[in-house]
């Protein structure tokens, strides 16, 4: 399991859409805790669609 102080959030370069592990995504089903990195490959932002190559790190 990954440490949760690890925790990052991510944002969308193209809309703006923060990923915030401790909430997961609705969306796609991600449960909270859920690390951006552990993301399907083909996971999409669920604001804009953009992939997950579109997102940076935040902090
Ligand atoms: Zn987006």
């Amino acid at each position: 399991m990954p440490d949760p102080k690890d925790l990052k959030q991510c944002q969308g370069t193209t809309c703006g859409y923060i990923y915030n592990p401790d909430k997961g995504d609705k969306k796609s089903q991600t449960p909270k805790g859920t690390h951006f990195e552990e993301l399907p490959e083909d996971w999409k932002c669920p604001s804009c669609g953009a992939g997950k190559k579109f997102f940076k790190p935040m902090g």
